[in-house]
């Protein structure tokens, strides 16, 4: 594991055990992920999400979209206790568990949210009122940034995690975000000791307001790309 990752795991070793150790038994429940060992779930959850904490700007508001059962944005939260995240997930279960992990965790300023982010960004408390969004694995580039860029703050960003499907996602993107007002402005890579797989953070930055059209109503982002 990167080392600065590892750290940041072990000054906060008492949350990340507390948080597996509710993943593993609400899991025997809820289908909450497919990856239950304690080194799968310390490196390709907790340590993946991190891989994020890089691109948090100080004093932020952030948003995960399609959160689950928290990736990434609680191991980003328990490293970052003093910045507000918000978590948006369409399965009701899932959010309870997410509840349930704030009251245990002691989170502050972490609110976990039911719904569609197509509904959810035509909210006014939520629409453009983020610094950052984050996103893992919920949908391919294009359906991604039509869920998450109406989040955004003009000059805020959107980092997409993703793993090396994400260089041709990358390529069919460019109309979307031609329409939603931004760009692809940075592509890190990464590999972790334990998990050789490539992971991709796509950083997109919103350069403009996003057209009121955005989102299109729940569904249509899926079944017809920009
Ligand atoms: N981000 C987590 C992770 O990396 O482990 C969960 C990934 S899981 C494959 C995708 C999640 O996105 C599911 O929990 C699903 O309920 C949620 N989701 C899918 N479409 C959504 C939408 N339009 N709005 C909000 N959540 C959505």
């Amino acid at each position: 594991m990167e080392q600065s990752i590892e750290k940041l795991i072990s000054d906060n070793a008492e949350k990340f055990e507390k948080y597996y150790n509710m993943l593993v038994e609400w899991n025997q429940k809820f289908n909450l992920t497919a990856i239950t060992d304690r080194e799968g779930v310390f490196v390709k959850h907790f340590a993946d999400s991190l891989l994020g904490e890089r691109y948090v700007p100080q004093n932020a508001t952030v948003l995960d979209v399609g959160t689950g059962a928290g990736f990434p944005g609680i191991p980003l939260k328990i490293v970052y206790p003093e910045i507000d995240f918000v978590l948006v997930d369409s399965l009701n279960k899932r959010v309870k568990f997410l509840k349930d992990v704030k009251e245990a965790l002691g989170l502050e300023g972490l609110e976990a949210l039911h719904g569609r982010a197509e509904d959810l960004a035509r909210d006014k408390s939520l629409r453009a009122a983020f610094d950052l969004c984050v996103s893992r694995a919920v949908a391919n580039l294009s359906v991604l940034s039509e869920y998450c860029v109406p989040f955004v703050r003009t000059n805020g960003y959107f980092v997409s995690y993703k793993g090396k499907k994400g260089l041709e996602e990358i390529s069919n993107a460019q109309n979307c975000m031609n329409v939603l007002g931004c760009k692809i402005e940075k592509v890190d890579d990464f590999r972790l000791e334990e998990d050789e797989a490539e992971r991709l953070l796509i950083r997109i930055k919103k350069c403009k307001g996003t057209p009121k059209l955005y989102p299109r109503k729940a569904g249509t982002p899926s079944k017809n790309p920009l």
